[in-house]
């Protein structure tokens, strides 16, 4: 299937031109308003996400209350090896905030712990999916 325009053999976009929606190459999608990138590609980007998805863990706060106290420091001291604030410490350790991938990241080393998981897979494609609904609908019904 090619462009509906031109009948290019090209990756496709779905746009609309002059209130209809086509399916038409990159070129002809000038003329209208272009809003979903090629099917192909949108798969690649979100394969790509799928694999960089990382999080904190659950139990981070008694992880860290745990290392944290097995090396003998106190919440002051570690905040200044972590050069972090003392009430920063107190609160990821009481779990009322979750330190963000690069400080979990941080922890990881200076405690030696595992904080950062790699996301399951389904949870990733279920948001991923939820991002691109309302684009998939409209495409579906018509
Ligand atoms: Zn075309």
């Amino acid at each position: 299937m090619g462009c509906e325009l031109c009948g290019k053999e090209e990756l496709l976009f779905k746009a609309i031109v002059e209130g209809t929606l086509m399916q038409v190459c990159k070129n002809c999608g000038k003329f209208g308003k272009i809003f979903a990138a090629p099917v192909s590609q949108q798969n690649k980007k979100a394969q790509q996400k799928t694999e960089q998805v990382f999080d904190v863990v659950d139990d981070f706060a008694q992880k860290i209350k745990k290392a944290r106290e097995k090396t003998g420091k106190t919440q002051k001291e570690f905040s200044m090896e972590l050069n972090e604030k003392e009430s920063l410490i107190a609160k990821l350790e009481t779990g009322t905030a979750k330190p963000s991938i690069q400080l979990a990241q941080k922890l990881e080393k200076l405690l030696g712990i595992k904080l950062v998981e790699e996301q399951m897979e389904g949870t990733v494609e279920k948001r991923q999916k939820t991002g691109v609904l309302t684009i998939g609908d409209i495409i579906k019904t018509k």
